[in-house]
């Protein structure tokens, strides 16, 4: 066994710096070259379809079968340039995957000619086999069928040899069964809410969206030793290995130098993404030996998030042409830091104002407190939901280990700010504000883009920080589909502006000046929402302390943190705003605990398989040599001699021993464990078994077997070291 891991890292040496090809034109020239955007669209469309196609991008609106026919044609001709023989419907199941079935062009009918065709009805809808899908509830009480219906506000792609359709995937009695289904209703929420609310400062605003721009963070492994590690490869993460003597200690990886065959990876990916409208930006080094990143500049919600599905997609692909493998798991190694997926997210008008932006004048800033404050209300409010929508098996080891901020939601505003929302409080009442009150608080919101400026302390340790322009939501994980937290972040947003405008209109209907009723009804935001307001550092003990004083909640039990999707306020919040019904919820809520229970289960099986047929053996491999060893001085020594020399070699044998015992045990309690719990009936049991109950053999197994590798001959050791792992690119 052991040759296994030596073979994969002399293969590992011999490997160079790989080389990419660049494309002889600039970036602008091939971006977007595989994409059927707007430019496509105008020349492959008839002049009556193209204007179709894009009103209906913009309104959202369907588009109607002649129409699409149409589409179909020049998708199909523009695909077929492009190397294309297969089309498929793109989808966001509810599984962190996207899922593709291909079929050709080519047909042959009745009288045996053969043509390509793609129509309108194959363009607009499909009917995928949704029973292999996550479905939560709804397969077993309703028609196994769904179907995926275009989504136009998605520019289609080729990848590869197939067109791509980006579509929402439904069931037959309309239930959704993906992330992009609610999300586009959050969004189309989110712009009513947003627009009502500017019209109080400018009536020529007709559309507002969401923004949304995502870091990227993740690992990178040569592909030997990535096969060389069955837990690596068949779960994401390591699940034994003792820490490396040297890790991230020194800060030395962090906006290092990156590598060659890294850059190499890392410039191929970027060609790559850009043929496909990915509009990746930024790389960089990241804490943790062999961690990156790369973020793209933000787009629109719906159309960033399918960019970060397929980026997802396209660094696999791309880090195999290298001889990699692209670890997006939240937490690939213990004891270094872990990946997360930064969201930057805003509102955006389409009189192109960024709406948490300052602007120049009192007004436009007021308008950006309307929109600072009622988030931050929002979070407040939907703050469970909101840890719900992140929480995976893999991004709970992050959460609050000290490189994450915890799983406590708080929102930090930097002082400058905090300053602002504190005389609001103060000077703002519900009695009526002297003509002098109200130019002097005038004055002070005017001031905000001056002290916006020097607010240059950006808290790290906020699991939702405001950073000038945007909010940035760090808690998400590295491998979730962002559709999850975007989803509730723009619902509960756009429930609150629509309650912040009924709060408002109504004062103002008793009589109340415009100005002054708004700033009334922030002022009872800004203290309602006071407990999420946190400056401090997110990372420590005080912290935990202090939120539970506020009353904020702390919830690491998976079992108890999903609970939020099936409360009565995410029950309302997403009725109210037809987003999701109570059975897509719960069917939500079973497919997230359902998907919790088996990652935990494929851990337990692989560590279970690993312990006992890699570790084991090895162990006894090397105790036989001791032993072997020690009988054989006992045969050379005297047995005074032999009492004084072989005591920390016997010494060594029992420990082994005692190590081997212990691993033997807790594999043993943990299988049966798994077995009782594998026949508990609800979704609900089964979670909390797994979490509580198999969970805790992972790390207690793996203690003794990272002891092992400390003690037994490097030569044996079957599997590659973390030194190995971590300092090989
Ligand atoms: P940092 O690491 O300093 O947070 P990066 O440059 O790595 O910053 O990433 C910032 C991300 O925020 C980028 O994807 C950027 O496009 C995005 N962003 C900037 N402005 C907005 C905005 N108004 N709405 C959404 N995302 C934004
Ligand atoms: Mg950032």
């Amino acid at each position: 066994m052991a040759q296994i891991r030596f073979k994969a890292i002399e293969k590992l040496f011999e490997r160079q710096a790989e080389k990419v090809n660049f494309p002889s034109n600039k970036a602008s020239d091939y971006f977007g070259e595989n994409v059927f955007d707007k430019s496509k669209m105008r020349k492959y469309l008839s002049k009556e379809s193209y204007k179709s196609v894009v009103k209906s991008i913009e309104s959202g609106k369907r588009i109607d079968r002649k129409v699409a026919d149409q589409v179909a044609a020049g998708m199909k001709e523009w695909a077929i340039s492009q190397g294309a023989s297969h089309y498929t419907h793109w989808f966001h199941p509810l599984n962190d995957a996207t899922a593709e079935k291909h079929d050709a062009f080519f047909e042959i009918n009745t009288k045996g000619e053969k043509f390509e065709n793609f129509d309108g009805e194959l363009l607009a809808q499909q009917e995928p086999d949704a029973s292999s899908f996550p479905s939560g509830g709804i397969r077993n009480t309703f028609e196994a069928r769904g179907y995926t219906a275009w989504d136009p506000s998605s520019p289609a792609f080729v990848i590869g040899k197939t067109l791509c359709v980006p579509t929402v995937f439904i069931s037959y009695t309309g239930e959704a069964l993906d992330y992009k289904t609610p999300l586009l209703k959050t969004l189309a929420a989110i712009d009513e809410s947003a627009t009502n609310v500017c019209h109080y400062f400018d009536k020529n605003v007709k559309k507002v969206i969401s923004t949304l721009g995502v870091e990227q963070e993740y690992f990178l492994i040569d592909n030997a030793l990535y096969h060389a590690r069955p837990d690596i490869a068949l779960t994401g993460r390591t699940l034994m290995g003792h820490s490396s003597a040297k890790d991230q200690q020194l800060d030395d990886h962090y906006f290092g130098s990156i590598p060659d065959r890294v850059m190499a990876f890392m410039q191929d990916l970027e060609i790559e993404s850009h043929k496909l409208g990915i509009p990746l930006k930024t790389r960089h080094n990241e804490v943790a030996p062999n961690q990156f990143e790369c973020a793209p500049i933000f787009e629109e919600t719906n159309l960033s998030v399918d960019h970060n599905q397929l980026l997802m997609d396209v660094m696999r692909k791309v880090a195999k042409r290298h001889n990699f493998r692209v670890l997006l798991h939240e937490k690939p190694y213990k004891g270094i830091n872990g990946s997360g997926k930064h969201n930057n997210w805003s509102l955006a008008t389409d009189t192109g104002v960024n709406l948490l932006k300052p602007g120049s004048t009192p007004r436009q800033n007021l308008q950006f407190l309307i929109f600072l404050i009622n988030t931050t209300k929002a979070v407040y409010d939907h703050s469970d939901l909101l840890r719900a929508s992140i929480v995976s098996a893999g991004n709970l080891h992050r959460l609050g280990a000290n490189e994450a901020p915890p799983s406590i939601v708080s929102v930090f505003l930097g002082a400058k700010l905090t300053q602002m929302l504190n005389e609001l409080e103060e000077k703002v009442s519900e009695k009526k504000m002297t003509p002098d009150e109200k130019t002097a608080l005038k004055l002070n919101v005017g001031k905000i883009p001056e002290i916006l400026l020097d607010n240059t302390d950006r808290n790290r340790t906020s699991p939702f920080a405001f950073t000038g322009n945007r909010f940035e939501f760090r808690a998400v994980g590295s491998s979730e589909n962002c559709s999850s937290p975007m989803i509730v972040l723009n619902a509960a947003v756009a429930n609150q502006l629509k309650e912040f405008k009924i709060e408002v209109d109504k004062l103002i209907e008793s009589g109340i000046k415009k100005d002054e009723a708004i700033f009334q009804i922030l002022r009872k935001y800004i203290i309602e929402s006071k407990p999420v307001r946190f400056e401090g550092n997110g990372y420590s003990q005080e912290w935990v302390e202090e939120a539970e004083k506020r009353g904020l909640t702390n919830i690491t039990d998976a079992t108890e943190v999903y609970k939020a999707y099936i409360s009565d306020s995410t029950i309302k919040l997403f009725g109210d705003n037809n987003i999701l019904s109570e059975i897509e919820l719960n069917a939500r809520y079973e497919v997230r605990i359902e998907n919790y229970t088996k990652k935990i289960q494929i851990e337990a099986r692989v560590l279970g398989d690993l312990a006992i047929n890699h570790i084991i053996p090895t162990a006894i491999k090397y105790q036989t040599v001791l032993v072997n060893n020690v009988n054989g001085l006992k045969n050379l020594m005297s047995e005074e001699e032999f009492n004084k020399m072989a005591g920390a070699r016997i010494d060594l044998i029992k420990k082994i021993s005692r190590h081997i015992s212990s691993i033997k045990n807790n594999v043993t309690k943990m299988v049966n464990e798994r077995k009782r719990i594998n026949k508990l009936e609800t979704e609900e049991e089964k979670i909390d078994g797994y979490s509580n109950h198999v969970f805790p053999y992972l790390d207690k197994i793996r203690y003794n077997i990272d002891k092992l590798e400390l003690i037994v001959d490097d030569k044996l050791w079957p599997l590659p070291k973390y030194r190995e792992l971590l300092f090989n690119i």
